[in-house]
């Protein structure tokens, strides 16, 4: 899976995980995909489809899935959706162009038919396209929903708008320093302060820290975390990736319920 190796998420791995459209169904009409692949705590995609196209279930750390026979790609979702991870795409307007609609949350000054560079899910630009809607519901008035023109062979990885400062401000964010007192691991409470006090102490990888400090080892299991941990490391160290490496995934790798693992009293 490309996501371990590089960050970005890739059409090829949604399709390997059974969660992307098929190209019928993209023919047919517009249609949500939730590029959502982690099994964080969270529904307001369920919640918030009017058409209950959306399931994620009574575990909110399931992954949301789309039935894409009842979806009408009606982009309520899209606003709707924490982690801007869900997009609208059709493939049904022509031969030669399709529509992305995707979350926008950046100040801006787009107007309708402007022709704009579209990004890939990287942030890179990969061709032009042009702006033909662009809505503000009530109930999301922070989160811009835009949808693009763009040729059809691009409408599987044009994810957003380019943006020349946003790429400058990204390479600025993983190369600063952050405060000892900011909260890397969320779910034990772990700061950068600490995770440097366990370098000093003689971790150099993902897994040294992780048993110094529990960073890691709470209910996400390093997802949200990792990636800081790696970077505060490589920071300290100028460790290679490789050296820093990945937690090793042990089951259950997802909280479980003891009745699930013991089976019930009563048996
Ligand atoms: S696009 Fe509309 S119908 Fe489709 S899943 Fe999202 S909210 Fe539901
Ligand atoms: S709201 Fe977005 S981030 Fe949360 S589960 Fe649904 S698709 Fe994933």
């Amino acid at each position: 899976m490309k996501l371990k190796e590089t960050g970005v998420l890739t059409t090829a791995d949604l399709k390997e995980m059974g969660r992307y459209p098929s190209e019928e169904r993209m023919k047919k009409g517009p249609v949500a995909v939730a590029e959502c692949v982690q099994d964080i705590p969270c529904n307001p995609c369920e919640t918030s489809c009017p058409f209950k196209a959306i399931h994620v279930g009574e575990n909110i750390s399931n992954l949301p899935n789309v039935n894409v026979d009842v979806c009408n790609g009606c982009t309520t979702c899209v606003a709707a959706c924490s982690g801007l991870a869900i997009f609208v795409l059709d493939k049904s307007y022509s031969d030669s162009v399709g529509k992305v609609s995707f979350p926008y949350e950046y100040g801006h000054s787009f107007k309708v038919n402007d022709v704009v560079k579209a990004a890939d899910r990287s942030g890179k630009n990969v061709c032009d396209g042009k702006i033909l809607k662009i809505t503000n519901t009530q109930k999301a008035d922070k989160t811009t929903i835009i949808t693009l023109e763009v040729p059809i062979e691009w409408v599987d990885e044009v994810r957003s708008i380019y943006r020349d400062r946003q790429q400058q401000l990204v390479k600025e964010v993983l190369s600063e320093k952050l405060g000892d007192d900011v909260m890397v691991c969320r779910c034990e409470e772990i700061t950068a302060g600490e995770i440097r006090a366990a370098i000093r102490q003689g971790a150099t990888d993902i897994t040294g820290v992780k048993l110094r400090t529990r960073a890691g080892m709470g209910l996400c299991q390093g997802r949200t975390c990792e990636a800081l941990v790696n970077q505060i490391i490589r920071q300290e160290l100028g460790n290679s990736p490789e050296e820093i490496g990945f937690s090793t995934p042990r089951t259950p790798q997802r909280p479980v319920t003891f009745g699930t693992l013991g089976g019930d009293l009563d048996e």
